[in-house]
């Protein structure tokens, strides 16, 4: 083993170590921004795809390079801009009160980095050689230092930045701080001693900023996740192209110690590359939700899976073998098709966190192949960070990863849908929105159950604004939050964030369900199985054991859905046959308008 590689593996370990504790200290209601967050500082796959574009390691390099630098621009570009725009939505009633503190922080850190950035530019640029004299070399020799230190400190401030999201009053700060790091390791790689050309290096970082710019401010908070699994495929394709460069620029005759990351660096990141393209296009409804299976489809899957491997064995004991090479290459992206094939689009989220590990992953491998220690820093604190928010999910649905990829979950909604009104597996109360003023008369306080309803309903600003009127006729009001409401964790804190409801408001499962009790309504808007009773009382439900919102506790209970069609879970909720509980059937957005006039009238 050499010293390097050495080194290398005790920064990995030690960097997924401390991304172990960074992570499990940040609270659910900044997982999403979380996801986006690595994803953003995942994008240091630039700093690798500069070179390579911008070197003299021939044509081929220069195009590889070039899409990867577009990539990952994408992904640094979009991944901090819309990270940014959801923490600016955290606000306590308190800062609501006192606007524009935040901003101001902001701004200030904003033109300090500026002012960083530039003179971290002008340093470089002064020690760079400009001819062949002993003084040159001494400059150079100063320039590859300067880049060191650069780097050194651009991993302190993804740390701190990471740092930041254990809570949201910090977290903005954080990530700005994590910017700085990424502008400071971007700058000094524009100095890299091979880059000799920067013609395609200003092209793609132009395209790449464009799009991720675009992608980040506009994208509609619903849609974050399918664009959370695109920019991890983006991430995957700039690993995957990387180590493609390399092993053509050497020929292949590289040594095990560099051919063995390579090969992992090009087959997770080619199987990320196309499961997160599926994922995203399951996610946005351009390939059907439904699982599609067929027969002997694990057994197909595992037998490529071991041809993958096998390939990548040969290429790191046996003489150089391009064509093996170039099969390994093309399986892993076919791989990463089928992987996610049999996945129900209701799954995605796991999926995408896992895919955002296995990127992480491929990234740390390019950082062994190009011995670039921040990448192997931020690919390892990335693949943990994915890792464990899978985890997490899997937990909160009491189900396991290998369920998740190979159980073809979702399956079990061909149960029959029952229509509004049909009573053939119990007796329902149905209600409409006229009728619930009266119920409140007296009423002091109400729980807002939320689920992945309101989210398809967009009917996040419905929500608050029913608050808003509840709270001055005097209710106390409170959201409970699932920690996997919706579809990503996280989801329902980033949708009511975005309508300004201040997050003091909202309260996580084990912090809520003591409330139910005493609440004089719980109102589920389009929840459903986060709420199921039959996940404490039924053995056989397949949501046994998933811890839930207790909201059967509550006096009174309302759920606005369109039908008695089964959630996620396809299975029945025992709830809507409790006789506290009453249906009022419509989509959530225009029931809530409903009752909004009914309750200002
Ligand atoms: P859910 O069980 O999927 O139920 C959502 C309900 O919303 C549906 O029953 C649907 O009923 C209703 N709905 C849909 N569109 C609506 C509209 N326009 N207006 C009103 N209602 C609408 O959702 P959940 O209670 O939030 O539970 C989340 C589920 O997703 C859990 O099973 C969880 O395990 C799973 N999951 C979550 C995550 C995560 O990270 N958050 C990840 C993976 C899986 P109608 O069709 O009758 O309207």
């Amino acid at each position: 083993m050499t010293n390097e590689l050495e080194i290398g593996l005790y920064i990995f370990m030690l960097a997924g170590f401390l991304g172990y504790h960074l992570i499990t200290r940040v609270p659910p209601l900044l997982h999403t921004p979380l996801m986006s967050a690595t994803n953003a500082i995942a994008g240091i796959s630039l700093v690798g795809s500069l070179v390579v574009a911008g070197a003299d390691y021939g044509p081929l390099s220069t195009v590889l390079g070039f899409i990867a630098v577009t990539c990952s621009s994408t992904n640094v570009v979009g991944g901090f801009l819309i990270t940014d725009r959801m923490l600016k939505m955290f606000k306590t009633s308190k800062d609501q009160a006192s606007g524009d503190r935040v901003i101001f922080t902001g701004r200030r850190a904003i033109a300090a980095s500026v002012l960083l950035i530039g003179g971290l530019a002008l340093l470089v640029y002064l020690l760079r050689p400009h001819g062949d004299s002993s003084g040159t070399v001494a400059a150079g020799k100063l320039t590859t230092e300067a880049l060191r230190y650069s780097y050194i400190l651009s991993a302190a401030l993804f740390i701190l930045g990471l740092k930041g999201l254990s809570s949201p009053r910090y977290a903005r700060r954080g990530m700005i701080l994590a910017a700085i790091g990424m502008l400071m390791a971007v700058v000094g790689t524009l100095f890299h001693h091979e880059i000799v050309n920067y013609t395609w290096i200003i092209i793609g970082m132009v395209i790449g900023s464009v799009i991720g710019g675009g992608m980040g401010l506009r994208i509609p908070m619903t849609a974050v996740p399918q664009r959370t699994a695109l920019s991890h495929s983006l991430g995957a394709l700039a690993a995957c192209l990387v180590g493609i460069s390399e092993y053509f620029r050497h020929s292949g005759e590289l040594s095990k110690v560099v051919m063995t990351p390579l090969g992992f660096e090009v087959v997770v990141g080619g199987l990320t590359f196309t499961g997160s393209l599926m994922a995203a296009a399951k996610l946005q409804g351009l390939l059907p939700g439904q699982p599609l299976t067929y027969k002997g489809q694990n057994v197909f899957n595992l037998g490529l899976l071991a041809v993958i491997v096998g390939c990548l064995v040969y290429n790191v004991v046996m003489p150089p073998a391009p064509l093996v090479f170039e099969v390994m290459v093309g399986l892993a992206i076919i791989f990463g098709f089928l992987l996610v094939l049999p996945i129900g689009a209701a799954d995605m989220p796991v999926v995408i966190a896992l895919l955002n590990s296995y990127g992480g992953l491929a990234d740390a491998s390019m950082g062994f192949v190009l011995m670039n220690k921040i990448q192997i820093i931020t690919g390892s604190l990335d693949g943990t960070s994915g890792f464990l928010l899978s985890l997490l999910m899997c937990r909160a649905m009491n189900r396991s990863a290998i369920n998740v990829l190979f159980g073809a979950f979702g399956k079990v909604t061909a149960e029959e849908a029952l229509g509004p009104g049909d009573d053939s597996k119990g007796t329902t109360r149905s209600i409409q929105p006229d009728e619930v003023p009266a119920l409140l008369d007296g009423a002091r306080s109400v729980i807002i159950v939320p689920g992945y309803g309101m989210a398809v309903a967009q009917a996040q600003h419905g929500v608050a604004e029913l608050a808003k009127l509840l709270i001055k006729q005097g209710i106390d009001v409170k959201y409970a939050i699932h920690p996997v409401a919706g579809r990503m964790p996280g989801h329902m804190n980033v949708l009511l964030a975005e309508a300004n409801v201040p997050y003091d408001q909202l309260f996580g499962m084990e912090q809520i369900n003591p409330y139910f009790p005493e609440a004089d309504l719980a109102l589920v808007v389009g929840a459903n199985d986060v709420t199921n009773p039959a996940a404490q009382t039924n053995k056989s439900s397949p949501l046994y054991g998933m811890p839930i919102l207790e909201v059967d506790r509550a006096k009174m209970i309302i759920v606005l859905k369109r039908s008695m069609r089964p959630g996620f879970a396809g299975v029945d909720n025992e709830l809507y046959f409790n006789p506290k509980c009453m249906m009022l059937f419509g989509d959530a957005k225009d029931s809530l308008s409903k009752l909004f006039a009914a309750m200002k009238s």
